[in-house]
């Protein structure tokens, strides 16, 4: 079993052994959010005919040449379409058709002309320029062609893709399905929220942190339970868990004391270990195991250690098997807002909150970084990567970086 290794080395390691979970329909009046397991290919045209893309007249453009403000040309009116109603008359020349916008461009006609570029009654339509043939018409395809991929297996449903799914006629896409992701407790300390603060006691924040970030990113949390520092309690929970879970996390009793019993319960319940501690600050305490295809991450007690080892190390194993086809978040350059006095022996990564103000992308750093300071998190929304072996660290510098 490998120990304290590279953050980024631990999240190749789990990459390799995490796949995509099963797919299952989904309606699309529910489906943003969720994670297409298929090609979104094009089966039609969109829009499906050439149409209007203005209320107007549909005309033949060559019936425009000689037209000026002095020698005006004037159309008889055929028919009026308007959008939903289907064109039963062939412009010739001479004629014209009155359109509104989104309704199908007649036969016989090669433009149209916005309204209040005429003259018009009820019977004629008079024109005082001269008109390109094709002007002011959206051509079938224009905006879709039938065959292209729209998007792919992989990819999150945002707003264009539910409503181009619409657009296509498909009404229940194929999704990964959620995953479900089991959280436990651990400690003798630890209690649930409802219950009275006796001594020596603290209320389990965990919990609750880690099912919010699970539910936001589009993950369905399953709380287990909390544990005593018993490795049997505690492998009991794991073993009741990875009956319906895809992925546990527990929290609490990682590291190397006398009352971590983490891992050793992990082993317990069957899970196979990958690694112990990695070289990261805060989060440098955890343990990672799979058992039958399914991860199994122990966090550390520490509020702040959790989530920041969660993010950095257990989210992108999360996202492969939810489905995602980039699992890792896009690196990016930030400049730091604030200097940070404390040197960085191992890796560390700095929460904060980006700010534009400048045109820039900056980080603001909360005033704490501490592992256990689990309120400076709030709001956080990305972290700078702080290279192992930094000094203090000036205002304005610039750091890689990701957001959460
Ligand atoms: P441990 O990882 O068990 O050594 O715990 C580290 C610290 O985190 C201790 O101060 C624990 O009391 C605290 N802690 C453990 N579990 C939780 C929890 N679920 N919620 C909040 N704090 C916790
Ligand atoms: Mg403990």
């Amino acid at each position: 079993m490998l120990e304290n290794i590279d953050f980024r080395e631990a999240q190749q390691l789990l990459l390799a052994q995490v796949s995509a979970i099963d797919t299952e329909t989904c309606p699309l009046s529910c489906c943003g959010g969720r994670i297409l397991a298929a090609d979104l290919t094009a089966s039609e045209n969109i829009p499906p005919f050439d149409r209007s893309p203005y209320d107007g007249y549909a005309l033949i453009a060559a019936d425009t040449a000689d037209a000026s403000a002095q020698t005006p040309v004037t159309l008889r009116i055929l028919e009026e379409v308007p959008a939903g109603a289907v064109p039963t008359q062939t412009v010739s020349t001479g004629t014209a058709v009155k359109i509104l916008t989104g309704a199908p461009i007649p036969q016989g006609a090669d433009m149209v002309c916005p309204y209040e570029h005429t003259e018009f009654t009820a019977e004629t339509v008079t024109l005082f320029r001269a008109y390109a043939a094709g002007s002011n018409i959206v051509r079938a395809g224009e905006d879709v062609q039938k065959g292209a991929v729209l998007a792919k297996q992989g990819d999150l449903i945002d707003g264009g893709t539910a409503g181009t799914l619409s657009a296509q006629g498909i009404a229940a896409p194929c999704v990964y399905r959620r995953l479900r992701v089991g959280i436990l407790s651990t400690g003798n300390e630890v209690i649930e929220t409802e219950q009275p603060l006796a001594a020596g006691k603290i209320r389990n924040s965990n919990r609750h942190a880690l099912e919010a970030i699970l539910r936001s990113n589009g993950f369905e949390p399953v709380y287990l339970g909390l544990a005593q520092d018993d490795p049997n309690a505690i492998s009991r929970l794991m073993q009741k868990g990875l009956e319906t879970c895809d992925a546990l996390l527990s929290t609490g009793g990682v590291s190397v004391g006398d009352y971590d019993f983490t891992p050793d319960a992990m082993e317990r319940a069957g899970v196979h270990l990958l690694f112990r501690g990695v070289d990261l600050k805060p989060g440098m305490a955890c343990a990672y195991g799979m058992k039958d295809g399914k991860l199994v991450c122990g966090l550390s007690g520490n509020p702040a250690s959790s989530i920041t080892n969660f993010y950095a190390i257990a989210l992108p194993a999360l996202r492969k098997m939810a489905g995602h086809r980039d699992p890792i978040p896009q690196e990016i350059t930030l400049t730091l807002r604030e200097g940070f006095s404390k040197k960085s022996p191992a890796t560390r990564l700095l929460r904060g909150t980006l700010d534009l103000s400048d045109g820039t992308v900056g980080l603001r750093l909360p005033k704490e970084q501490g592992n256990v300071v689990l309120s400076s998190t709030i709001g956080c929304n990305a972290m700078a990567i702080v290279p192992a072996g930094s000094g203090k660290l000036e205002k304005n510098t610039i750091l890689k970086g990701f957001l959460l």
